[in-house]
């Protein structure tokens, strides 16, 4: 209990330091224009030579863990794209904590009231680009391994915090990972357990469980004709309206998840036809799943099969394009009653177990064996979107929360 006393009393003896340090950090990290796409939307970025350039912010984040005196690992499957990765603690516990924020931004999109790269402060609060996602939480949990250092507790962590500023959340291209994905693969990091600070919520959600997620695309086959002769084709868009009107009413065989609830569809594009006077010869759709645990690739494969079985004189081609499975933790776990525990002592607020439709890298983590729950600052709302904006207050309460947790979980 001393030693988180030591850090409360420090948080509020230091308070204007540490938030003058936080809004510094995150205007420094948001200017970098680490912009990460699929590699065909590269040429709109002209300032980009690679997606992501994450290097930028990696410069950074490795001058503040330097000047700190904190060791790290630097870790890339290409020199511009490293993930860095700071150690404290004496790591003797086999209990290691990883706090991973990523360092690339999705482009700033249109609608902005100011310059989404450089960082206004108004009414408490931070505007730019990352300045939620993820850049603001990253700069907490730096400022956190600032406190923990000044304040010697890295010395008494028997286990060991992992400070991980990673490359590549925000795009999955088709060269592979360089972030979290490469990392697991190539068994270069060896977290126990981890909190994504990647949700929003204003650190009253705790996500502990995900739905998987599938893509699948229905292709109708008929025959192409004239225009004038229909009689002599077979309408591709005619047989797949028929399979739409069976999917909107389509029922999956599955249990109800106490958190994740419902499994979702949704029929989100549609493609046939060339012009007016050609009979179509295809018509595809694309339909996105969000499952819950219980559900297998192969019976949803089957429903979809034995649906398109119904349609009269039906020819259809049915992939199953992406197919991740959902997860869920035991909302009892260490990390949500260690979360849980100081939010209600420090902050006076209660955190709740929550699912989610979305993926993180909460989800990478614990579909390779790590406990991994989301929590974090921020408005869920203000993700992806013009004028992104985090509270400077939360970020500061964040950097308190990861010190605190650390000690619970790894000290
Ligand atoms: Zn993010």
């Amino acid at each position: 209990m001393e030693i988180k006393n030591q850090i409360v009393a420090y948080f509020q003896t230091n308070q204007d330091k540490i938030k003058a340090q936080l809004v510094n950090l995150v205007r420094e990290m948001v200017r970098e224009k680490t912009i990460n796409v699929v590699p065909e939307k590269l040429p709109e970025f002209p300032f980009l030579q690679f997606r992501g350039e994450e290097y930028r912010v990696a410069a950074i984040v490795k001058r503040e863990l330097n000047r700190l005196g904190i060791p790290y690992d630097e870790l890339a499957r290409m020199e511009e794209r490293p993930n860095i990765i700071g150690r404290l603690g004496k790591n003797q516990t086999g209990k290691r904590l990883m706090m991973p924020a990523h360092m690339d931004i999705v482009p700033p999109g249109d609608g902005w009231l100011t310059d989404p790269f450089e960082v206004v402060e108004r009414d408490g609060k931070l505007f730019g680009r990352g300045t939620l996602d993820n850049k603001g939480p990253l700069a907490s949990i730096l400022i956190a391994a600032e406190v923990l250092k000044t304040l010697q507790i890295d010395q008494q962590l028997k286990g060991e915090l992992l400070i991980a500023a990673l490359v590549d959340e925000e795009v999955d291209a088709p060269d592979g990972n360089y972030g979290i994905g490469f990392l697991l693969a190539n068994r270069l990091i060896n977290p126990t357990m981890a909190i994504v600070p990647d949700i929003g919520g204003n650190m009253l959600e705790i996500d502990v469980a995900e739905k998987g997620r599938s893509v699948i695309k229905i292709t109708a086959i008929g025959r192409q004709a004239h225009g004038s002769t229909p009689e002599k084709g077979i309408n591709a868009v005619y047989m797949m309206a028929q399979l739409v009107t069976l999917i909107e009413k389509l029922h999956f065989d599955y249990t109800v998840h106490p958190v994740l609830g419902h499994p979702t569809l949704n029929l989100g594009e549609i493609h046939g036809g060339a012009a007016p006077n050609i009979v179509p010869g295809t018509c595809t759709i694309y339909i996105d799943i969000r499952t819950v645990p219980g559900m297998e690739k192969t019976n949803v494969l089957k429903l979809f099969e034995k649906t398109a079985q119904q349609v009269p004189g039906g020819n259809f081609n049915i992939e199953v394009l992406s197919w991740s499975r959902p997860h869920a933790i035991d909302p009892n776990n260490e990390l949500v009653n260690a979360i849980k525990a100081n939010a209600r002592k420090f902050l006076n607020i209660e955190p709740k177990a929550i699912g989610q439709g979305g993926g993180t890298y909460a989800k990478t983590l614990n579909l390779n064996g790590i406990a991994a729950v989301g929590w974090g600052p921020g408005d869920d709302n203000a993700f992806h979107v013009a004028n992104e904006y985090i509270e400077i207050q939360q970020l500061i309460d964040f950097a308190l929360m990861t010190c605190l947790v650390a000690v619970d979980l790894v000290g």
